[in-house]
């Protein structure tokens, strides 16, 4: 399977790299996309990528650090890019949220940012991984306003009327912990109305956590929970959608 969302980066894991990785490799996840989240940590994300070969890296600017933003940022992004030939750029978006993230012209500066990286994702003809809260329609307007190479929406919780319009601009929609919990009625509904073949796996870990270890760090090795409630939810076998979601990956970020 494939792990399409794990900052495996960040310093939650600099105890344990090594183990959590094995235990991945024995829970049948063989493959975790790194996305950057800021351009102080791209060197970080890019060394971890670079130390074990299970991990894919993606180069982009978070939103939900827009404060700290500056036009040097997407320079540096874009020769980062050229040098060490991520798989896709993100993980990128917008995130109306959060209030301190929208006050003032944050706003304006989100959209700004977003849509100079979607510009630079196209003249590298790379795919996307994108953070979307609260902003849907906005963020589709942004996409659909030129040709892409789709990509990765992490974390969807939108509606079915915006999925369709993503899978028909060539993007798919990622599913994680959230949906292990009980609580989710209208996530999982969500995950039955979605064609399974547009669906992706990730665990967005360390955060958002699975119902199974609630109140601890998440971890990668942890995505079998994700599969097992997918394949509870469409009614399939276990294999099936370690098979779908990981060729559907494969597809949209041309692994
Ligand atoms: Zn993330």
């Amino acid at each position: 399977m494939i792990d399409t969302h794990c900052h495996l980066d960040f310093q939650e894991f600099d105890q344990d790299r090594d183990a959590v990785l094995q235990r991945c490799a024995d829970n049948g996840v063989n493959r975790i996309v790194v996305p950057a989240v800021s351009a102080a940590c791209f060197k970080r994300t890019i060394n971890t990528c670079i130390r074990y070969p299970s991990l894919e890296l993606a180069l982009g600017l978070h939103p939900i650090f827009i404060e700290q933003r500056q036009p040097q940022h997407l320079v540096e992004l874009d020769q980062l890019i050229t040098q060490y030939s991520p798989i896709a750029v993100g993980e990128i978006g917008l995130d109306f949220f959060e209030n301190r993230l929208i006050r003032e012209n944050l706003k304006e500066k989100q959209i700004a940012f977003f849509a100079k990286q979607i510009i630079i994702a196209k003249q590298h003809d790379l795919p996307l991984i994108i953070h979307n809260r609260k902003a849907h329609d906005e963020c589709l307007q942004l996409l659909a306003a030129q040709p892409l190479r789709g990509g990765i929406i992490h974390a969807f919780n939108g509606s079915v009327q915006q999925a369709q319009k993503y899978i028909a601009l060539g993007f798919v929609l990622g599913f994680g912990g959230m949906l292990t919990f009980d609580r989710s009625r209208k996530l999982r509904r969500l995950a039955e109305q979605i064609p399974l073949h547009a669906i992706v796996l990730e665990t967005d870990a360390p955060d958002m956590t699975v119902s199974q270890h609630q109140g601890q760090r998440n971890s990668p090795e942890y995505l079998h929970y994700v599969q097992q409630v997918l394949a509870d939810i469409k009614g399939c076998s276990l294999e099936t959608i370690a098979e779908t979601t990981s060729a559907t990956a494969k597809r949209v970020l041309r692994l």
